[in-house]
């Protein structure tokens, strides 16, 4: 099954020509999951190889303008570009409270309609999530003005055991949400794969006597089975271990992570990605505005041991490599400082239009 993610933007605070403000796509199976969506982001589908119209699933890391004014334009023009149809399922919007009255006054003001349903989950930030100056209630959100049919979606409350948001679980995979500090709350996701069932050993099956055909699937499905002997044989006694999930960690902006969850659930991940605004020398300044350095990224990633670091929203005076004119400031300095974190472990920096595949794990020996 395969896995890949494209980023559409890479730059902070606002959209250029070289880096497009923030959004990144997950695929998985055909479908697109982005996450953040800053302006110019629907632009940004149209010059890749995605197609806006695939996207079932959006995630929004926090409510500062480069990661989400890009939503009401996308929304319509993928109305634009779909039919009427009442059995498709809602589009689910997931982010911070406040993002449903936006979205949904966004529409009413523009006297836009959307021929397809969707819905917004709301996550609940905690005050520890920024400056305490910076923390707005939003309790009057949606209390005078009930937002009509197909604005309505959950509210999330952070699980205090967990100390993260569970945002949907399925057969297949999980998918939470942890605190980050910022200027304003901000979140990380973290889309975790289940163990798949290991491969039958077909050899010992034919030794048991088992016939390939229903019984095989019977024992794939993890149900015993009865031989006409009377010979029972146990999905364990013919199953291979289980081949480990894939785990993808998406951060929004951020100086810092909130409570202990964030480290846990981005143990061992295979790929974190992870903001980089400014380069090592300018720390304070980063801290200040509730932003991180490469440093400040390596270290997180390697408390975690992640497999593979990648960093992005970079300060739009770092343009990617290929386009540096002589008086730029040079993007590769970030790398450096964050190999000298990892011990040389190779970082990755991300630009506009780069799609990084996760192979499927291997079964472990
Ligand atoms: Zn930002
Ligand atoms: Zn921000």
């Amino acid at each position: 099954m395969s896995m890949d993610i494209t980023f559409l933007g890479t730059g902070s605070a606002y959209p250029s020509p070289t880096r497009g403000a923030s959004a990144l796509v997950l695929r998985r199976e055909g479908e697109c999951w982005l996450f953040d969506c800053g302006e110019g982001t629907q632009t940004q589908f149209m010059k890749s190889h995605l197609r806006a119209g695939r996207i079932t699933k959006i995630f929004i890391t926090h409510l500062h303008g480069d990661h989400f004014f890009g939503l009401p334009g996308l929304l319509c023009t993928i109305s634009l570009q779909s039919s009427p149809d009442s059995d498709k399922p809602p589009l689910d919007i997931y982010g911070p409270l406040g993002l449903r009255d936006f979205i949904w006054r966004s529409m009413e003001l523009s006297h836009s309609q959307l021929l397809f349903p969707y819905t917004v989950h709301e996550l609940v930030p905690t005050r520890d999530q920024c400056p305490a100056e910076e923390f707005k209630e939003f309790s009057y959100v949606g209390r005078d003005e009930i937002p009509p049919e197909g604005a309505q979606g959950r509210i999330l409350h952070l699980d205090p055991v967990e100390d993260s948001y569970l945002l949907l679980e399925d057969e297949q995979l999980v998918l939470k949400a942890f605190c980050l500090f910022h200027r304003i709350p901000s979140f990380g996701f973290v889309v975790q794969e289940k163990p798949r069932t290991g491969k039958l050993n077909v050899q010992k099956l034919k030794d048991l006597g088992v016939q390939p055909g229903p019984l095989y699937g019977k024992l794939k499905s993890g149900s015993a089975v009865v031989l006409e002997n009377g010979l029972t044989i146990s999905p364990s006694d013919v199953l291979e271990d289980p081949i480990p999930g894939r785990k993808i960690c998406i951060l929004g902006d951020c100086s810092g992570v909130v409570g202990d969850a964030a480290m846990k659930l981005c143990y061992e991940a295979d790929v974190l990605i992870h903001e980089a605004t400014l380069d090592d020398t300018q720390e304070e300044k980063a801290r200040e505005r509730g932003h991180s350095t490469p440093k400040m990224a390596s270290e997180f990633a390697k408390w975690c041991k992640v497999k593979k670091l990648v960093l992005t929203h970079f300060s739009q005076r770092y343009k990617p490599a290929a386009q540096r004119g002589e008086e730029d400031a040079d993007i590769t300095e970030l790398k450096r400082q964050a190999e000298a974190v990892l011990d040389g472990q190779e970082v990755t920096l991300a630009e506009d239009f780069m799609t990084i595949e996760i192979p499927m794990k291997k079964l472990k020996l």
